[in-house]
């Protein structure tokens, strides 16, 4: 299917159209934090934001999630009801690629349906960056300001329209089903998104190289740059809860009264209790081990599993650390480290 042509002041119906067939996600204020929520057909779109604060990984991988319920001391279980199909409408191009990161982890040893379930149910319509943010470098990690990688339909904001390419065949279903209100894309409109994606990709200011880190950080593990690289951190997880790739959870029970839930959330690797054994025993005692997990886990780990680097260069890390704590410089350090 070749690219249409959305104009702004039909977007309105676009997303009347959208939420009216499936349940529609858009990214929305939550006091100060933008996070993609549920929308209906009569909210106003607004469609201009750098990136959201929560990463859209929270619809496919809620931060709490109900496993299962029950009745205490009986044996029946209650799944939940099965997944709606949605539409996730205005994700950038680093979150939808993290999204395909995590499908391997999540369809690895085991399939996991909870979360399986939802990204097989779900579209993903993105919306190519023009401003990247201050510490954006999606490019120096496979990705870019219109990497497609995860989407099934990329927007490029054309100034009084979209530029709407169909990528695969849920985009182009989804797509077909809204039709009317496109319009035929000219020569002229392909040239002026292709135009824009690379000036957004050379308005990236942020980079690192990163071929050899993977290979070198097995012989870093008793490196002094771990201390000294985390002497700064407060183990606040936000670097973490952030993260589009981020996955460890917990899984605990919630009982009030005779009613019970068995329920997931997300839980990171930068807090102490979560590698800590009944024994007491912690094998990632500090702050040391912990950042040097999580480094090694996007950067080594993931690599040697599925052959991907588990970073998507968002910047929420670096952007969101309460202490200032860099990614990038951490990355470099480990480049220059003898
Ligand atoms: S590690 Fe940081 S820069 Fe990389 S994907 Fe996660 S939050 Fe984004
Ligand atoms: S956000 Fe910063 S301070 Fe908080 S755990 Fe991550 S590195 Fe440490």
């Amino acid at each position: 299917m070749d690219s249409m042509k959305l104009s702004k002041d039909k977007l309105n119906s676009f997303v009347a159209i959208l939420a009216e067939q499936k349940q529609l996600y858009m990214p929305q204020a939550e006091g100060e934090t933008l996070k993609y929520s549920p929308v209906n057909a009569k909210v106003q779109p607004d469609l201009v934001f750098s990136n959201t604060a929560v990463p859209a990984k929270s619809v496919v991988f809620p931060q709490v999630e109900t496993l299962f319920r029950y009745e205490v001391e009986k044996t029946d279980i209650k799944m939940p009801a099965g997944e709606e199909e949605r539409v996730l409408l205005g994700v950038r191009p680093c979150d939808a690629r993290a999204m395909s990161i995590v499908d391997n982890l999540f369809s690895w040893d085991v399939d996991d349906p909870y979360y399986l379930g939802k990204r097989e149910k779900t579209i993903v319509v993105g919306l190519a960056c023009q401003k990247p943010g201050v510490n954006c470098f999606c490019s120096s990690v496979g990705g870019g300001p219109a990497s497609t990688e995860g989407l099934d339909v990329l927007l490029t904001d054309l100034g009084e329209s979209f530029l709407v390419k169909p990528l695969t065949e849920k985009g182009e279903k989804l797509c077909q089903a809204a039709g009317e209100i496109f319009e035929e894309a000219s020569s002229d409109d392909l040239n002026s998104a292709e135009k824009l994606h690379q000036e957004a990709a050379a308005l990236i200011s942020r980079s690192i190289e990163t071929g050899g880190i993977p290979e070198k950080l097995p012989g870093l593990w008793e490196s002094g740059i771990w201390k000294e690289v985390s002497n700064a951190c407060l183990g606040c997880g936000i670097c973490t809860f952030l993260c589009p790739t981020c996955h460890c959870f917990d899984i605990q029970d919630e009982i009030e009264g005779f009613e019970g839930r068995r329920c997931r959330m997300w839980d990171s690797c930068m807090f102490g209790e979560y590698t800590l054994h009944t024994s007491g025993h912690n094998p990632r005692p500090t702050r040391r081990e912990r950042t040097r997990n999580r480094i090694n886990h996007k950067y080594n780990y993931f690599v040697q599993k599925f052959d991907v680097i588990a970073c998507v260069g968002c910047g929420r890390c670096i952007s969101s650390c309460p202490v200032n704590i860099d990614i990038i410089e951490i990355l470099q350090q480990v480049k220059e480290a003898q």
